[in-house]
């Protein structure tokens, strides 16, 4: 395989693709078995894993591939790069301790898998939120030493969101390096995943979006990007939804953010709008309907649209059959698949 420029005139690149080092992959299994960590959400939708259903075999044997299998899935469905990241929740199912230790670890390990296919794959840094030197250290390391494109962070941790400033070493750093962060779902945190349970909401189909909508809402009106105005989240799932509420969110908060009722909410050099315009990129992971990703390029622009599948957990090869039908123009298109994912990861 070279570099060579497909016949479409584009590569599609791929950036919300998911990797499970193996030995991640048994220390969940371990906690599904033990259930030692008060996380319901992810023992609701982990469960799956450790069982002998087709699917869920399909989806643990392709997960832990960083090879073969890996490079013929995606020449099988037209994905000519992708920029893999650690499962969900990662590292941060972990304490702090461990979790720090982990990410080392996991991130050597997809060095090496990224360097056995470096015109196909790149990686993203796993690191553990709530020890906030080891996070800034590790997403350092990952960049400028294994070469490691931005940081992969997966929703709260332990019911902890990134909006307090004693979290934020990270982001200083993501913004020093020039690199993203992604802000990718995790399973709902105990206070929150109750309501969803009784009828399977709580993962895909609409807790993650809740949640992760959440946090990044969180960031932007606790004045993250005031501190580091060039910092930039990637959000996947057409944003959470969040371009649609562009309007509401901005007016509402706007007038809130005057009243003084809340402690945590004060006035911000820009309005919500411009945050979620300016400081986020947004990919369609696991949405391939032309419709939102259209609404995407109308309310936040062309340059902030990236292309992406959610392999293997939304593993379907004809997908791309749809979005290659979309109707934007051929440049455009081709920013989506290819030219914004290079510069955003500096490819
Ligand atoms: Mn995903």
């Amino acid at each position: 395989m070279t570099n060579a420029r497909p016949d479409r005139g584009f590569r599609r690149i791929a950036t919300e693709e998911a990797w499970c080092s193996p030995e991640l992959f048994r220390l969940f299994r371990k906690e599904l078995d033990e259930k030692t960590i008060d996380e319901p959400g992810f023992h609701s939708l982990y469960g799956f894993f450790a069982s002998e259903a087709p699917r869920a075999k399909d989806l643990a044997r392709r997960i832990q591939s960083l090879g073969d299998e890996r490079i013929a899935d995606m020449d099988a469905s037209g994905i000519d790069m992708q920029i893999l990241s650690l499962t969900a929740p990662g590292v941060q199912l972990f304490d702090p301790v461990e979790g720090s230790a982990l990410a080392v670890r996991f991130n050597d390990e997809l060095a090496e898998g990224v360097a056995r296919h470096p015109d196909r794959l790149a990686g993203l840094a796993a690191f553990s939120p709530l020890d906030p030197a080891a996070a800034a250290r590790e997403l350092e390391r990952g960049v400028t030493k294994l070469g490691l494109k931005g940081g992969i962070l997966n929703g709260h941790t332990r019911g902890t969101y990134l909006d307090d400033p004693q979290y934020w070493e990270v982001f200083e750093a993501a913004e020093a390096l020039d690199v993203p962060i992604y802000l990718h779902p995790n399973c709902l945190p105990r206070d929150m995943v109750q309501p969803f349970l009784p009828r399977g909401l709580d993962a895909a189909v609409y807790g993650f979006a809740c949640d992760t909508g959440l946090h990044a809402l969180r960031l932007v009106v606790s004045g993250l990007f005031d501190r580091f105005p060039k910092l930039q989240i990637i959000l996947g799932h057409c944003g959470e939804a969040l371009p649609y509420w562009l309007y509401r969110i901005s007016y509402m908060h706007g007038h809130i953010s005057k009243t003084g009722r809340y402690p945590g909410v004060g006035p911000l050099q820009r309005s919500a709008r411009d945050y979620l315009r300016e400081n986020f990129i947004y990919t369609n992971s696991g949405v391939a309907d032309p419709d939102p990703i259209q609404y995407i390029h109308k309310v936040i622009g062309k340059d902030r649209m990236m292309y992406a599948m959610d392999y293997p957990w939304q593993f379907e090869p004809s997908e791309v059959a749809i979005l290659d039908a979309m109707d934007l123009s051929p440049e455009d298109l081709a920013q989506f698949y290819e030219g914004n994912a290079v510069r955003v990861f500096k490819l």
